[in-house]
């Protein structure tokens, strides 16, 4: 849903100039130290970008979700590592909005909108990947607090992050989903350790990491929501994560297109552009395609989520078919690019790598798949009235 699409389309204009004067002369610098200049941080976040779909009455855009997803769209015609700087504070702003407390919200949201602090999101353990219900960090009750012990693995901003929203088991007799909650862990609180920034593939300049709880202390009221309902916290905003995970797809995809077509256009081979030869034009046909039903597939699981209507399937097949198309025309405008497109400080081998985690995180394709299959398998048998 678009409320106002003269307001939408200044906020995409003065994005889309952003991207393409001040980000993308950056990527290069960015891959390579694995670091965002400060003052680019700073401008992230003056651009509203940690608070997109938050609440305006605490400083946030209060986008709906199609608002927000032709935001991401327009952000990813650069290196993902940009919006993910202070994706998660939407993400722990999200939680806050919902479940927190009134103080929670009054103290926390305006700080997170407004790209002041960075913010993760702490749900992954060495344990428990997929498998999210095995996680074991615990937090026990004592007093006025709770003590925290666990470790949480590849946590978005975990080497900087001011505010950690992190779920624990509350209660050690339950197993799985029950019996878990979530916490807000301010940076600076002593029995909080980090790892070091972690090594990757790609997506430099965003960084993950450990965090470390040993005895770690904080006062009861920094639960967030109700003692077994961390999980709801995390499955809530689920959907929209999934259609983000793919509208970063389908930026990436239409800017590394371009990089394809200009290439295809000035690279000349037996005389003539390679633009002429059918057999480029057929890849930069099938990048097109595909790209193009991505798009729609985002903007319409998007106008549902902003419906209320129920979008699971739809959420979880836009992640799995535009990860997996970003992986294809990434594949390709390397293909296109020849040896060029081998070399570090091309474009397209820079996204090559960066978008190989778009299938791994955010539920990984093949538990896409198999949600998909569940729901199917569920919504025949409701029809049939079998099972
Ligand atoms: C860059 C990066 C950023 C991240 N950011 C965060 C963050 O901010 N917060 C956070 O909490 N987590 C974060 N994660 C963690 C991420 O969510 C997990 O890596 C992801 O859920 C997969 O878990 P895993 O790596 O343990 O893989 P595993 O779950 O061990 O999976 C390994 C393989 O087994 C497959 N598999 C697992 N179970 C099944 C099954 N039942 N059937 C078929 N195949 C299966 C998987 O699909 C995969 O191919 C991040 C990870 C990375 C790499």
């Amino acid at each position: 849903m678009v409320r106002n699409e003269a307001a939408l389309a200044e906020i995409l204009d003065s994005i889309q100039r952003f991207v393409r004067e001040r980000l993308v002369p950056a990527e290069i610098a960015v891959d390579r130290e694995a670091r965002i200049p400060g003052d680019i941080v700073a401008e992230l976040g003056a651009m509203g970008l940690a608070g997109l779909a938050l609440p305006e009455a605490f400083g946030g855009s209060g986008l709906t979700v199609e608002e927000k997803i032709r935001v991401v769209i327009a952000m990813a015609w650069t290196s993902p590592a940009f919006y993910r700087r202070f994706s998660s504070n939407d993400g722990a702003g999200f939680a806050l909005q919902h479940y927190g407390s009134e103080e929670q919200k009054a103290r926390w949201l305006p700080e997170l909108a407004a790209g002041r602090i960075t913010g993760a999101f702490a749900l992954t353990e060495p344990g428990a990947g997929s498998d999210a219900g095995a996680i074991r960090t615990s937090a026990r009750r004592e007093g006025d607090d709770y003590v925290l012990n666990g470790e949480k693995r590849f946590i978005t901003n975990a080497p900087h992050a001011d505010l950690v929203l992190v779920t624990a088991r509350t209660d050690p007799a339950e197993a799985g989903a029950r019996g878990v909650s979530t916490f807000l862990v301010e940076g600076d609180r002593p029995g909080l350790g980090r790892g070091p920034a972690d090594e990757k593939m790609g997506l430099n300049g965003n960084d993950t990491g450990d965090l470390l709880f040993e005895d770690c202390r904080i006062p009861a009221a920094n639960l967030v929501g109700r003692e077994g309902e961390g999980f709801a916290i995390v499955m809530r905003r689920l959907d929209i994560v999934r259609v983000e995970a793919a509208a970063t797809a389908v930026g990436n995809a239409e800017r590394l297109i371009r990089e394809s077509l200009d290439f295809a256009q000035a690279r000349e081979q037996f005389g003539r552009p390679i633009a002429d030869y059918q057999l480029i034009q057929a890849m930069l046909a099938d990048s097109r395609a595909e790209a193009y039903a991505a798009r729609c597939m985002v903007l319409d699981t998007a106008r549902r989520l902003d419906d209320g209507a129920a979008a699971g399937t739809e959420a979880a097949c836009c992640k799995l078919f535009a990860t997996e198309m970003v992986a294809r025309v990434a594949d390709r405008a390397v293909q296109i690019q020849g040896g060029t497109g081998f070399m570090r400080g091309s474009a397209v081998e820079r996204f090559y790598r960066d978008v190989r985690i778009y299938r791994i995180y955010d539920g990984t394709n093949q538990i896409q798949q198999l949600l998909i299959a569940r729901n199917m398998l569920r919504e025949a048998r409701d029809e049939t009235g079998r099972g």
